[in-house]
């Protein structure tokens, strides 16, 4: 057996050595220091099958070397060696982590090989216990607390030897739509192979743990530098990604990492973990799939967010988020054709927020279904409100997120809703991004058949902003491309955004689909996209979005200035000039 002998007195070394000696069943190769330093070193470098400690060195006195001692990575079990006779006190040393108290000259001093055997297995069974305390069950990681104790020894070793730790947290994107389209089961062997993945991104001495749910964290010993914690975690959101890509079951999963590096970004264990939470949290803003570390800016910018989180919360709650619509119309004709109703937040303080602000946060929270159903009851509402006002009926677009369209029977329950209100199927249309079709998974695909079975168009939302294949111009679904305004902006301005223009209008009349030009400001801009092929047009020169109140006395005065304008012209329409529309008064929504 290795005895590590800590004991600055010779004289009570020896008396050990010969009672140690005296053991006739087993054999004690004895190393001896003098203080708890030197103690800790030798814990540091070599292995001991228990460490027999004297709690009066000259270092240290009392409980504290006996719980620095019991938390050295070596794990050897701690017999306390002392003088005094005192039960009280010796129960402190059992709580500070000795194994076993021996008092000089007792029974057990006397067999003190025997009391040495005891305590290795005590300690055995303890590791046991503290393995079903301290590892997640599903993978078999460290759970939350073994973690944060592993964080607390590796700091201290970082102090020890002047170099770093790096602690991580990684969260797992969209890892909800896995439970929600295979079930829980898949779930749980998706995350356990992925803990396996983590586990072989790090060194023996490093420690992978789960947090919970699709939570993970890592601890990196020994690093040097932040730039080495930088590396780590960026080739480890590449291996999750390749993990993903094999085993992900096709859903648009990724990885968000959060880094914080002791003692850089916090002292304490519940501090570093808050900073690598918010780095984790950064990284989720900005747009997933990314790596972030901490500063200290982070703290500020936070709370800020928490702030409007909370707010946005109770502004759904209450309904406080209100729909403005504004005016699509067709060239051919300058007719209007239908509204598109956009989300505005009306704060506490009276200021509107706009959706570019806050529909990032609400998609982060899992709120944009909570928003969808909120913007269509109102939408609806006001619909219903209008056409029994005797209005014609003018079909409304509402935004539909990729949270929405990735829910399972949102396209039915969408369709009932209309129902419920008597509304026909013309009286909405819906857009949708591209981006999830590229997503498109079965359950997207269902929900865009419910919505075109129960009537309803659907219009493909910012095309030219992000990935604009043409492939998905082909799909059954849609009947109408909204080219976005940053080509709209171009055009007149790059002759090759005409050209790109130019062929999406002819694929799309090709095709049989109908497009819209957005963000037209400009009558110069109106008058290239229409001549480029454009059907429909929306944007500032035409009108802001307006509230729903404010809808009808604004086309009231839109006809108004249609008719006199078909009065003093014969023939065909002209594309109405700058002059026509200052006239118009479009009583915009304040910005
Ligand atoms: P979008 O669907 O592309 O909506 C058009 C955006 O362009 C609106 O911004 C509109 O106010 C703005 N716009 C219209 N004409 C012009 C123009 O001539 N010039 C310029 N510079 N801008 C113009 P808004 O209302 O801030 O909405 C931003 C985005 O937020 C929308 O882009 C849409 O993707 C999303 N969104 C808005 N409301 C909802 C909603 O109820 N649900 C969902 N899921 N998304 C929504
Ligand atoms: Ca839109
Ligand atoms: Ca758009």
């Amino acid at each position: 057996m290795r005895v590590l002998m800590v004991e600055d007195d010779a004289l009570d070394a020896e008396i050990l050595e010969i009672s140690l000696a005296r053991d006739s069943e087993q054999a004690h190769d004895i190393t001896r220091v003098e203080t708890l330093g030197k103690a800790l070193e030798r814990l540091e470098d070599d292995q001991y099958d228990v460490v027999l400690l004297d709690i009066n060195l000259p270092d240290a006195v009392g409980p504290d070397p006996v719980r620095q001692v019991a938390l050295s990575r070596n794990g050897a079990p701690v017999v306390v060696v002392s003088g005094k006779d005192d039960e009280a006190f010796a129960v402190d040393m059992i709580r500070a982590g000795a194994q076993d108290y021996v008092v000089k000259g007792s029974e057990a001093y006397r067999n003190l090989g025997r009391t040495m055997r005891y305590a290795v297995e005590r300690k055995e069974s303890e590791k046991q216990l503290k393995q079903l305390a301290s590892f997640d069950p599903l993978t078999n990681l460290a759970n939350r607390q073994e973690m944060c104790l592993q964080l607390t020894k590796a700091c201290a070793h970082a102090d020890r030897h002047g170099d770093m730790v790096g602690v991580f947290v990684i969260d797992l994107d969209n890892f909800k739509l896995v439970n929600d389209k295979y079930g829980h089961t898949a779930g749980d062997q998706l995350l356990k192979k992925l803990a396996e993945e983590i586990e072989g991104a790090i060194r023996a001495g490093d420690t992978a743990a789960r947090l919970g749910g699709d939570e993970f964290c890592v601890l990196l010993e020994g690093i040097h530098s932040a730039s080495a914690a930088q590396t780590w975690a960026d080739n480890c959101l590449k291996r999750i990604n390749r993990f993903v890509k094999e085993h992900g079951l096709g859903l648009p999963l990724s990885a968000s990492i959060g880094g914080v590096v002791y003692p850089a970004d916090g002292h304490a264990v519940d501090e570093l973990l808050r900073n690598a939470d918010l780095a984790m949290y950064k990284a989720k803003r900005d747009g997933r799939n990314s790596v972030s570390f901490y500063n200290e800016r982070m703290d500020r910018i936070f709370t800020q967010q928490q702030e409007l989180e909370n707010e946005l919360k109770l502004a759904i709650e209450n309904s406080t988020l209100h729909p403005v619509f504004q005016p699509k119309i067709e060239i051919a004709t300058g007719k209007v054709v239908g509204l598109e109703a956009l989300c505005r937040w009306m704060r506490k303080d009276g200021s509107s927020v706009s959706p570019g602000e806050f529909l990032p946060i609400a998609q982060t929270q899992w709120q944009m279904l909570a928003i969808g159903r909120l913007m269509r009851q109102q939408v609806f509402a006001f619909i219903d409100h209008w056409t029994s006002a005797g209005f014609d009926l003018l079909p409304v677009s509402v935004n539909v997120d990729g949270q929405e369209l990735g829910t399972e029977g949102f396209g039915e329950d969408f369709v009932n809703e209309l129902e419920r209100w008597r509304l026909p199927a013309r009286a909405v249309r819906v857009e949708i991004t591209e981006t999830t079709l590229v997503e498109e998974t079965e359950i997207v695909r269902e929900n865009l058949y419910a919505l075109r079975h129960g009537g309803i168009g659907i219009e493909l939302d910012d095309f030219g902003a992000g990935h604009s294949s043409l492939n998905y111009l082909r799909q059954f679904t849609i009947d109408t491309i909204k080219i976005d305004r940053s080509l709209v902006a171009e055009v007149g301005v790059n002759q090759q955004a005409a050209t790109i223009l130019a062929a999406v209008f002819k694929l799309a009349s090709d095709l049989g689909l109908k497009t819209v030009a957005e963000g037209v400001e400009s009558s110069q801009q109106l008058r290239m996209v229409t001549e480029l092929g454009a059907d429909f047009a929306q944007g500032y020169l035409i009108a802001r979005p307006m509230a729903g109140e404010e809808v009808r006395r604004w086309m009231g005065r839109y006809s108004e200035r249609q008719k006199s304008r078909l009065e003093s012209m014969t023939g065909k329409f002209r594309i109405m000039s700058d002059v026509d529309l200052e006239l118009m008064d479009t009583k915009d929504e304040k910005h």
